[in-house]
């Protein structure tokens, strides 16, 4: 059923990618198994998914410990600086990073673990007050700061988008997010490449590549409807 599941998000995933005239291989799907359980994320890695996303870090530990190595870990969910060690070193990509604490707090747990931290910036393009994530006008001298943090390197960007009928709706918000890339490329600040565009999930993800994604986080769409909404 995972495996099933995996193929339709891959046709539409090629489909998009066909009408924005992109190439497959720019776009990078994440399996976002948050809740579900481990032998779920089995049949997807049997189905040869290999980018797993999560937003807790207690139900991420427990899942890195039991599945196969070869897996990259993306936390995707808000952190609390007092669990950054639990985390830095065992995921490929820190998505939410949300402020320059948490930043300086990974940053020091790089140097402690003598590696560098890959983060992407959160935004929230579209000015929610419920979401987390920086306001589009505080990025580019955030990044400017986080720069100087050695043990962290900015990758690229990341939001999450309104929850709307239409994906369409939700246009304006990834055209905003590479835009605002773009602007933040041509600045070329030092040891920073805001290569990566961490945008669309389920119901928008099609739009998103259209709209530039180079990572798209598909839960549902894969793993069917969860249990609890988080
Ligand atoms: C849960 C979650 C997703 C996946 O959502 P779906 O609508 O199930 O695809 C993507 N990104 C983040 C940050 C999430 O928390």
């Amino acid at each position: 059923m995972i495996k099933e599941q995996l193929e339709v998000v891959e046709q539409k995933i090629q489909a998009a990618c066909r009408r924005a005239g992109r190439e497959r291989s720019e776009v990078t799907l994440i399996a976002v198994s948050k809740t579900k359980p481990v032998d779920l994320l089995k049949e997807a890695y049997d189905a040869g998914a290999r980018e797993f996303g999560e937003n807790k870090v207690q139900e991420l530990m427990d899942k890195i410990d039991v599945l196969p190595e070869d897996i990259n870990w993306h936390m995707i969910g808000h952190l609390q600086t007092n669990k950054v060690k639990y985390i830095v070193s065992r995921t490929c990509l820190i998505h939410s990073v949300d402020s320059m604490k948490l930043a300086q707090a990974i940053d020091k747990e790089a140097a402690k673990k003598n590696c560098i931290a890959k983060v992407l910036v959160e935004v929230n393009v579209a000015g929610e007050e419920s979401k987390f994530g920086l306001k589009v006008d505080e990025v580019v001298p955030f990044i400017e700061k986080a720069a100087l943090l050695p043990n962290i390197k900015v990758c690229g960007l990341m939001t999450i988008a309104p929850f709307v009928e239409d994906p369409e709706e939700n246009r304006p918000v990834f055209a905003d997010l590479q835009k605002l890339s773009v602007d933040i490329r041509k600045k070329n600040i030092d040891n920073v490449n805001v290569s990566i565009l961490s945008m669309g999930m389920t119901n928008d993800y099609e739009v998103a590549i259209e709209e530039g994604a180079t990572m798209i986080r598909v839960g549902t769409g894969i793993f069917g409807a969860r249990n609890y909404a988080n």
